[in-house]
């Protein structure tokens, strides 16, 4: 049995899943690189896991279909025998980016399966697994990490059910985080800014914009990198005593302001 640490990363072929999975493989973990459409990027980033000195399998899966979530679940634990993190990191945007007295049901069923009931029932067999790999000492412990968004609580009306999935993505990390906590499982959340990234590219010249007019404290983009750098920290025996907590990945966007 292999005894590297094993990360599984949803959503890993671009953006900030991409910087999650090669930072984690460069601290040491084997990594599941996982895509739904971006086949040659996600061999890419595996290939990249592998130059750090890691082991990487890349595994196809839309995570928004319950067939492909068991079988995500269970060919990462095929590949290495084991599963000590799992990162909720895929999502999508609010598809046409509809004012919501426009929006409708087929954008909303959309964005709350990817992004609400992909990482809870993607959580939940996580979990169980790694209850049972700590029960059988294959493993010490496991991390759950959900990347939600600053679009968790402030508001844009034109991405209604983008915001929602978000903030109902805190909640989700406090339930966990409670019913695992004497599991040896701990749950955290990363909520990103402005992220450089193919979802943010659309809307680049408005942020460029938005960011220079003092937006954000920090006068800049986020990078994918900015992200992945908390997310390996929070694996670590760093933050052996939380669980629970939210990690702002934002430049300070969250300070209220007068
Ligand atoms: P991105 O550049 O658009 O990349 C999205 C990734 O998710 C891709 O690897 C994509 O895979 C994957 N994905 C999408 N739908 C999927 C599905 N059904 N099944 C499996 N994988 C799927 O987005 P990003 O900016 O890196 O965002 C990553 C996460 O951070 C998202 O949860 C997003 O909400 C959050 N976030 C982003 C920002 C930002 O400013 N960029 C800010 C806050 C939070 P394929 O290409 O293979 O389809």
């Amino acid at each position: 049995m292999d005894s590297r640490p094993v990360a599984l990363v949803t959503g890993s072929s671009r953006g900030i899943g991409r910087a999650i999975a090669v930072a984690f493989g460069r601290s040491g973990y084997d990594v599941v690189v996982n895509y739904c459409h971006s086949e040659d990027a996600a061999a890419a980033v595996a290939a990249e896991v592998r130059a750090a000195g890691s082991q990487a399998v890349v595994v196809g899966a839309d995570i928004s279909k319950p067939a492909d979530r068991e079988s995500l679940l269970s060919k990462a634990q095929a590949a290495f025998g084991r599963l000590d993190v799992l990162v909720n990191n895929a999502g999508i945007t609010s598809p046409g980016r509809k004012d919501l007295l426009a929006a409708t049901e087929s954008s909303w069923d959309l964005v709350f399966d990817t992004n609400l009931k992909a990482p809870f029932f993607l959580a939940q067999g996580a979990a169980n697994a790694m209850r049972q790999l700590i029960q059988q000492e294959v493993i010490q412990q496991g991390t759950i990490i959900n990347i939600s968004s600053i679009s968790a609580y402030a508001v844009s009306t034109n991405r209604a059910d983008y915001c929602m999935a978000k903030a109902a993505m805190e909640m989700m990390t406090w339930l966990f985080a409670d019913r695992l906590a004497e599991e040896r499982i701990r749950v955290f959340e990363i909520c990103p800014g402005i992220i450089a990234s193919d979802m943010t590219d659309p809307v680049k010249a408005v942020y460029d914009r938005r960011i220079a007019d003092g937006l954000t404290p920090m006068r800049r983009w986020g990078t994918p990198q900015d992200v992945a750098k908390v997310a390996v920290t929070l694996v670590s025996d760093t933050f052996a005593f939380s669980t629970g907590d939210r990690f702002n990945v934002d430049g300070g966007f969250h300070i209220r302001r007068l």
